[in-house]
């Protein structure tokens, strides 16, 4: 398996520093230490959306009160 490394300007502190490619890491070691309590503005996206909504049809709706009304 081949690395490919590339340089990077880390966003911390502005040095340069080797990121191995695939990776989406934007500072440097020693930031990254520093800022790893700090949540990234990525990951403060609000993520997903409330549970699915289940739409009965009105028909549906409308067989089972007049099944239930009949018995
Ligand atoms: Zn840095």
């Amino acid at each position: 398996m081949e690395f490919c490394l590339q340089l990077k300007v880390c966003e911390g502190c502005g040095c340069l520093w080797f990121r191995a490619q695939g990776q989406e890491k934007v500072y440097c070691g020693s930031c990254e230490v520093k800022l790893r309590d700090f949540p990234l503005p990525e990951t403060r996206k609000r993520r997903g959306r409330p549970g699915r909504k289940v739409r009965v049809p009105a028909r549906a709706w409308a067989t089972v009160e007049a099944a239930g009304g009949a018995a």
